[in-house]
C-alpha cells in the first residue's frame, strides 16, 4: 500500500472535511500532517473538496463527480464526517456520499485500531486493570455479506409478509481481505483471530477454510478462529488477548462498535478503508457531533490518529506513524484533554500541543 511523497514529489492529499465538526477535526489532522512532513523533509499538497451535506447544499449531490475524481487522483483521502440534523429530511442523505466514495475507491477492507491509551483506562466502562494495554486492530470486510447479498427485500401483504436477506461471499472476496489482515498481523504481534459463525453459516465455513489456507502461507502468524458469539463475550472479558481480528461485514459492523466502547470515547478512534485500486480513505470513527459544532471542543485525537495510519499505510513510514502516536500518548498522559475526556482543553490547544510535540520528537 505504500507510495506517495518523496523528498521531491509531494504527497497529494484530498481533504474532504464534510459536515459538523468534520472541518474542525480535519484541520487538526492536516496541521499535524504538515508539521511532521516539514520536519521529515517531505512535502504535501492538500486540496479540499465538498462531500455530504455541504456538497448537497452546494451541488445537489452528496458526492460530486469532481470530489470523487480528486479523491481517486490523490495518494490518500482524509475525511472529516458527514451528516447532521439539517439534512435529516433531505431526499438524498449526506451519508450516501460516504458510501459512494468508499465504492468509488474500491475500498473492501476497513481497518479500525482500538487502543486504550495509558492514562485513559478510567474512561472505559470496564475495570481499568481489564483494559490496560488493550491494543486491537479490527479488519472488517466492507463490500460483501448481508448488506449487499441478493435476494433481499420484503414481500407479501400483512399479516403474511416475509423478509429475506442473503449472506454471500465469494472465495476471492474473503481471500483479499484476509490478506490485508495477515499483512497487518505480520507488522504487529503476529496473532490473528478470525471471527465467524462456522457452526451455523455456510458463508462462515467458506470464510474459515480460506483463512486456514492462507495461514499455511503465513506461518509466522498464529491464527485462531472464534465464533462470533463467543468473541463478543471474550472481547469484554479479556480484550488484551487479541491483536488483529478479521471478520465479515455484519459481524465487523457490530463488533467494532462494541470494541470502541472499551475506550470510553469515540473521540480518539481512527479508521482507514481501502484495498482496491484507489487510494486509502482515512477518517475518524465519530460522526459530525452536531452538539459540539462551533464550540471548539471536538476531540481532534481521532483525526490525528488517522494521520498516523496514513503515514504507516500509505507512506510506509512506521517511524513517523509512531512519532504521531507517541505525541498522542503524551497528550493523554499530560493533557490538555477535551471535555469528552474530562479536561477543559479545546480542539486548538490539543492540536497545538501535538504539533509541538511531533516537531520535537522528529527533531530528536
Ligand atoms: P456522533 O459520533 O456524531 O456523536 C455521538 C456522541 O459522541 C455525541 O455525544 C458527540 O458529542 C460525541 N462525539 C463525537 N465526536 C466527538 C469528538 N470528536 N469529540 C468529542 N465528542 C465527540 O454520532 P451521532 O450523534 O449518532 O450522529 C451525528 C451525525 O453524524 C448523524 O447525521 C450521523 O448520520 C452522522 N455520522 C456520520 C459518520 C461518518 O461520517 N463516518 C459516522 C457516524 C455518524
Amino acid at each position: 500500500m505504500s507510495g506517495g511523497a518523496t523528498a521531491t514529489a509531494p504527497l497529494r492529499i484530498a481533504a474532504l472535511p464534510g459536515d459538523g465538526v468534520g472541518p474542525e477535526v480535519t484541520d487538526a489532522g492536516l496541521a499535524v500532517l504538515e508539521a511532521i512532513c516539514d520536519r521529515a523533509g517531505l512535502t504535501c499538497a492538500v486540496s479540499r473538496h465538498p462531500i455530504g451535506g455541504a456538497a448537497l447544499d452546494a451541488t445537489g449531490e452528496p458526492l460530486p463527480a469532481a470530489t470523487l475524481e480528486a479523491a481517486r487522483g490523490a495518494d490518500a483521502v482524509l475525511l472529516g464526517a458527514v451528516g447532521g440534523p439539517g439534512w435529516d429530511h433531505a431526499p438524498v442523505r449526506p451519508e450516501a456520499g460516504l458510501l459512494a466514495l468508499r465504492r468509488g475507491l474500491g475500498a473492501f477492507a476497513n481497518l479500525r485500531p482500538v487502543v486504550v491509551w495509558p492514562g485513559l483506562e478510567a474512561t472505559s466502562p470496564l475495570r481499568p486493570e481489564r483494559v490496560q494495554g488493550a491494543d486491537i486492530l479490527f479488519v472488517r470486510e466492507l463490500t460483501g455479506g448481508a448488506y449487499f447479498g441478493r435476494p433481499k427485500g420484503i414481500a407479501g401483504t400483512t399479516p403474511h409478509r416475509r423478509a429475506v436477506d442473503s449472506i454471500e461471499y465469494a472465495e476471492g472476496e474473503i481471500r483479499r481481505v484476509a490478506e490485508v489482515a495477515f499483512a497487518a498481523a505480520e507488522r504487529r504481534r503476529r496473532h490473528l483471530t478470525s471471527v465467524d459463525k462456522a457452526n451455523v453459516l455456510a458463508s462462515s465455513r467458506l470464510w474459515r477454510s480460506v483463512v486456514e489456507e492462507l495461514a499455511q502461507e503465513h506461518r509466522a502468524v498464529t491464527v485462531d478462529h472464534c465464533l462470533v458469539d463467543s468473541f463478543a463475550l471474550r472481547l469484554l472479558q479479556e480484550p488484551r488477548a487479541f491483536d488483529v481480528v478479521v471478520t465479515e461485514n455484519l459481524f465487523g459492523d457490530i463488533l467494532t462498535d462494541e470494541a470502541a466502547a472499551l475506550t470510553g470515547t469515540l473521540g480518539t478512534l481512527p479508521s482507514a478503508s481501502g484495498g482496491g485500486d484507489g487510494p486509502w480513505l482515512y477518517e475518524p470513527v465519530h460522526g459530525s457531533a452536531p452538539d459540539l459544532v462551533g464550540r471548539g471542543v471536538a476531540n481532534p485525537l481521532g483525526a490525528i490518529a488517522t494521520i498516523a495510519m496514513l503515514l504507516r499505510h500509505t507512506l510506509g513510514r512506521e517511524d513517523l506513524a509512531r512519532r504521531v502516536e507517541a505525541a498522542i500518548a503524551g497528550i493523554v498522559q499530560r493533557g490538555p484533554l477535551t471535555p469528552d475526556l474530562g479536561g477543559d482543553g479545546t480542539t486548538a490547544t490539543v492540536t497545538a500541543q501535538v504539533v509541538a510535540q511531533v516537531g520535537r520528537e522528529v527533531a530528536a
